[in-house]
């Protein structure tokens, strides 16, 4: 059996929530806020997927942009189709974020491009998969990777809509860690993936995730932890202090029942 690697995020977040979902398989509530970060989340990896494709079909970051805002124009409506729950003035938002988003992408093309020339600066930029499915028996663990790059050597990138911490969630790292495990097996790496990076798309920055031995550590314990879970361990209702994690959690209203 293999567990999907967003749900070690999830453990991370709160073990209640992994049995809620994986064990009792109910659905998290409609949440505004999830709604809002499915749909962002969608939108930027068609997007992602389309600047691959315009690899030889540009000339400049002035073309880049401009067929950019045209893809996002064009995938809005289609998208949106797909999270009828998103609320428009949300969906409205994410779409000027992403536009806005693409003034950034086009000047770190351009700087690039001055050492490097427009493609090559492109092709360093775009990444070498979009949502790229990895699995491994060994590791007991399988999933997608928002995108894969390819410099030296391969790695992860996991795209984040929720609000940053001030670092990286801790549920992110064990998340692009346990992405890079597998990437080692699935690349047949002749070495240890060094790093990933967590793209919070709100702030936006890239942030950087190493992959230590302690990290890596931590992504087999919370393997570990996630399957005593689906064998019949019944995580407690997380004495969380503040109460904010359930706040924000589509589980609230049932999980207390139980
Ligand atoms: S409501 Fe609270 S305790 Fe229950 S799953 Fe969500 S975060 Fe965990």
């Amino acid at each position: 059996m293999k567990v999907a690697v967003s749900v070690l995020s999830s453990y991370s977040f709160c073990p209640r929530s992994v049995y809620l979902s994986s064990v009792l398989g109910l659905e998290p509530d409609s949440v505004a806020s999830l709604e809002r970060g499915l749909f962002d989340h969608a939108l930027r990896k068609t997007l992602i997927a389309k600047q691959m494709e315009l690899l030889g079909a540009v000339d400049d970051a002035g073309g880049l942009v401009s067929a950019l805002r045209d893809v996002v124009e064009r995938s809005f409506g289609v998208v949106l189709e797909d999270y009828p729950s998103v609320r428009r003035e949300d969906a409205e938002a994410v779409r000027s974020e992403v536009l806005a988003d693409l003034g950034a992408l086009g000047e770190r093309v351009s700087y690039i491009a001055e050492d490097l020339g427009f493609d090559a600066a492109l092709r360093r930029m775009s990444p070498w998969r979009v949502d790229y499915p990895v699995s491994s028996e060994k590791l007991s663990l399988c999933g997608r990777i928002d995108k894969v790059m390819k410099e030296s050597f391969y790695y992860p990138v996991e795209i984040k809509t929720c609000s940053p911490p001030e670092s990286v969630w801790e549920g992110d790292r064990i998340q692009v860690c346990a992405y890079a495990l597998l990437l080692e097996e699935d690349v047949q790496a002749k070495k240890k993936i060094p790093y990933g990076f967590v793209e919070y798309t709100r702030v936006p920055e890239m942030r950087p995730v190493m992959n230590t031995d302690s990290l890596r550590k931590k992504v087999s314990e919370t393997s570990e932890a996630v399957f005593k879970i689906l064998e019949g361990v019944v995580p407690d209702i997380c004495p969380h202090g503040s109460g904010r994690k359930c706040e924000s959690c589509g589980y609230s209203k049932k999980c207390y029942e139980i």
